[in-house]
């Protein structure tokens, strides 16, 4: 699918007069008018940030697709053409902000932490993490709050360091015999990725939006924990986050009860 031009685009977003357009909208505009211009990569990267903006401000999910302005569904045609300016840019992400914070955590050993992020082209909130891999699912790279890829990212990446992460806190990484302590994981990979995360400002984005992330992360299966339970746990961690190997230790050595 291509970028439609500016020209189509405001023939097919076209209201009446009594709809103007917001501003952010406005700048949607501008920068696809700029993109006409000059298909330069930064444009097209700009140009991805202002449609992200727009979505961000219609609502947390989809509800821009029901917007009067997708009609004709021109919205769509622009969203699914920047699908891979999305995927680089979470990418150029981990590459440049997420890596290198583990890098200074102490944690670039053993090969533990692949040099780039994999995308899997899955729709659903998905994701995985062993020593030397990390991934997460279009459904992650299509997440308009930035700080929730951050953390999606962040977490995956704490799987993959585990193993080290428990060395270091003396004690080893459960062996995934049993659900719980499947769901063991997903906490101190969590409570990694926090760790970590502390360290850059997304960190206190998602310290500043735990409820949100717990209805993100819901009810939980077999091998997850709910969302209102690792919220809770990454509650307890960042008030007393000193004590991070304590926490690692209890969590690894099946000494923190949050109902598993
Ligand atoms: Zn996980």
């Amino acid at each position: 699918m291509a970028i439609p031009t500016y020209k189509n685009w405001i023939e097919r977003t076209k209201q009446d007069a009594f709809h103007r357009r917001s501003d952010v909208l406005r700048l949607l505009d501008e920068a696809l008018e700029v993109y006409d211009k000059n298909k330069s990569k930064v444009n097209k990267s700009r140009l991805s940030d202002r449609l992200n903006d727009w979505i961000k401000a219609k609502g947390d999910g989809e509800e821009w697709k029901d917007s009067r302005r997708n009609k004709k569904d021109v919205v769509q045609e622009l969203y699914d053409a920047l699908s891979p300016v999305r995927e680089d840019s979470l990418k150029a992400e981990y590459t440049q902000v997420i890596r290198p914070a583990y890098v200074n955590a102490g944690y670039d050993r053993e090969g533990a932490l692949p040099a780039d992020l994999s995308v899997d082209q899955s729709l659903q909130i998905d994701g995985l993490g062993s020593p030397g891999f990390v991934q997460v699912s279009m459904g992650v790279v299509n997440e308009p709050r930035d700080w929730l890829r951050t953390f999606a990212v962040a977490h995956e990446t704490g799987h993959a360091v585990a193993y080290l992460v428990c060395q270091d806190a003396g004690t080893t990484a459960p062996e995934i015999l049993s659900y719980n302590v499947a769901k063991r994981h997903e906490h101190l990979a969590d409570l990694i990725g926090m760790h970590v995360l502390m360290n850059v400002h997304q960190g206190a984005d998602v310290i500043n939006n735990l409820n949100i992330l717990s209805a993100w992360l819901g009810y939980g299966d077999p091998q997850h924990p709910s969302g209102a339970q690792r919220a809770e746990l990454i509650r307890r961690f960042y008030n007393d986050r000193v004590h991070f190997n304590n926490f690692i230790r209890n969590v690894a050595d099946l000494h923190v009860n949050l109902g598993l």
